[in-house]
């Protein structure tokens, strides 16, 4: 296997000049030197075709042991130097202080077809960010993140990829519930892929020790590598970067809340300075339209990271970037001015984005009435997301006595829309009928665009516990037919039938398929 290696992070920037793989508090360093953990009998389960090719890996050499050693932390690519990243974060609304890579090691950068992907394995082993973790993930949090990621991607998410999912061989302890119940599980790793894994949290590191030093580097590498039409660094350059920093997390955002992704743990630490989806964990998908619904139960209790709360916590957290990137421009005015239209912005792409899942391509005065009113309907009784809107693009013009019906698959408990809710449907429905004649598409033209945008197929959290489930008796077979559907979401795909279905009852208040905690 022959890697075109073009590492520039553990080239460029400082390195931490203590080699020794202890757990401690790292100054003046961007990253630390580390090698990954020897499995104790690395297997592959699973890699993305896709990935292979975009690192320029050959189809032929993915069921090598090169494949498998490099990409399990057996084995160290020639003339590379793994490492792992430092930093911080806020994590629930709090100052966490230092945090950085405590099980992923970065193991190159590679260039290929003109794009540089950096390679990190997550649960590879301890760092020295590790502070009381083992370094290590298990089986269950490792397929989730392999097929949710890729998913992501296949949905048209800006999200970090995955190139392969491959068994440890090793056994991991974890308490998976947090109630005392501590049991070994099998362990993995996942090689995960992104041009980079720089955090907002990165540059919170080195404005929280006044090392402005360090954030002007990090800065300065950051903008050159990842945002080269921003020019050489300057106080004016800062502000750009920030602003196309801001852009690209609101996009992120807004394309969350169009397929119904919750993510769970919103940390500083868990935000791409990319705009990228980043650190699956405890994330979730909205079956029932809930404004309130988060999978994370460690964050039951303020339910911060819910998933109408996502737009405002992504905003709260470019405010802490804002307040990290201050010492390099001395000047707060710019930055409230920036993060004062992602208010605005947000509403403008919002809007837009709830027309296109409603097929109405002409922007008209009452369509934000429309919409919230649309809302107000959802929550009137337990309404799957992803099936309303892909059913919703049925609706034929003039029938507006078959709304309702046509989207009843949607509804978990059809027998409540009565009365008074069945009024408020049957409203909507006029006004959206109404609505549809000022556009000039026919019904199957809306259709098309509609199905472009509204899913069919998105990995429902008790889909991922099935495969989860068969993956722990040895069987990827699931892993397999999952990852295949996942790559066509918006396709009508027959075959997959089955999977277009509401979530189970069984799966209501199941572990991994409703709840889910940080233990991964
Ligand atoms: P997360 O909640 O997964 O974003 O993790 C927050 C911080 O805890 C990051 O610094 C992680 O690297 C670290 N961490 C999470 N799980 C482990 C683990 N099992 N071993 C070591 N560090 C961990
Ligand atoms: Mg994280």
């Amino acid at each position: 296997m022959n890697l075109n290696i073009a590492d520039t992070f553990n080239k460029v920037l400082s390195p931490d000049r203590n080699l020794e793989n202890t757990r401690r508090k790292v100054f003046g360093a961007m990253f630390s030197f580390v090698t990954p953990k020897v499995p104790t009998s690395p297997k592959l389960i699973h890699a993305s075709p896709e990935m292979i090719k975009n690192l320029g890996i050959k189809n032929n050499e993915v069921d090598s042991d090169a494949f498998l050693n490099i990409f399990s932390g057996a084995e160290v690519y020639k003339n590379t130097h793994p490492y792992a990243m430092a930093y911080a974060g806020h994590q629930f609304g709090n100052w966490a202080g230092q945090l950085g890579d405590g099980r992923a090691i970065n193991l190159f950068e590679v260039q290929h077809n003109q794009k540089r992907w950096a390679v990190q394995l997550k649960g590879a082993g301890e760092t020295p960010y590790s502070r009381q973790g083992d370094g290590l993930a298990v089986l269950r949090s490792s397929v989730r993140e392999y097929l949710c990621s890729e998913a992501m991607h296949h949905l048209g998410v800006p999200t970090t990829r995955a190139l392969s999912l491959i068994s440890s061989g090793d056994n991991v302890l974890r308490d998976m519930l947090y109630n005392g119940n501590a049991a070994y599980e099998k362990g993995a790793i996942v090689c995960r892929v992104a041009p980079s894994f720089i955090r907002f949290g990165n540059f919170e590191l080195f404005a929280s020790r006044n090392d402005t030093e360090s954030l002007k580097k990090l800065t300065d590498y950051t903008i050159k590598h990842f945002y080269p039409e921003l020019g050489t660094p300057s106080k004016d350059v800062y502000i750009h970067f920030f602003k196309a920093v801001t852009d690209k997390t609101l996009k992120m955002i807004i394309h969350w809340q169009r397929v119904g992704f919750v993510h769970g743990v919103m940390n500083t630490d868990n935000m791409s300075i990319l705009g990228l989806t980043i650190d699956y964990g405890p994330y979730g998908w909205l079956e029932g339209f809930d404004f309130g619904w988060t999978p994370n139960t460690t964050d039951r209790e303020h339910k911060r990271y819910r998933y109408g709360n996502q737009p405002n916590i992504a905003l709260w957290n470019l405010l802490q970037l804002a307040n990290a990137l201050y010492p390099l421009v001395e000047e707060a005015k710019p930055f409230e001015t920036i993060l004062n239209y992602y208010q605005k912005d947000f509403e403008t792409q919002f809007l837009d984005m709830m027309r296109s899942k409603l097929g109405l391509d002409i922007k008209a005065e009452g369509d934000k009435q429309l919409i919230k009113d649309l809302e107000d309907c959802l929550l009137l009784s337990e309404t799957d997301m992803t099936i309303f809107y892909r059913l919703l693009s049925n609706h034929e013009k003039g029938s507006v006595d078959e709304g309702i019906k046509t989207v009843q698959a949607a509804f978990y408990n059809p027998e409540e829309i009565r009365d008074d809710k069945k009024k408020k449907w049957e409203v909507w429905f006029n006004t959206y009928d109404k609505r549809l004649n000022s556009e000039s598409l026919t019904d199957s033209e809306r259709q098309l665009k509609m199905n472009a945008i509204n899913p069919k197929y998105v990995l429902r959290n008790y889909m991922a516990q099935l495969a989860i489930d068969k993956a722990n008796e040895g069987d990827y077979s699931l892993i397999d037919e999952l990852f295949k559907m996942l790559k066509k979401p918006y396709n009508n795909q027959p075959e997959n039938q089955k999977w277009f279905a509401k979530r189970p009852e069984w799966a209501r208040h199941k572990a991994g398929c409703s709840m889910l905690s940080c233990s991964s």
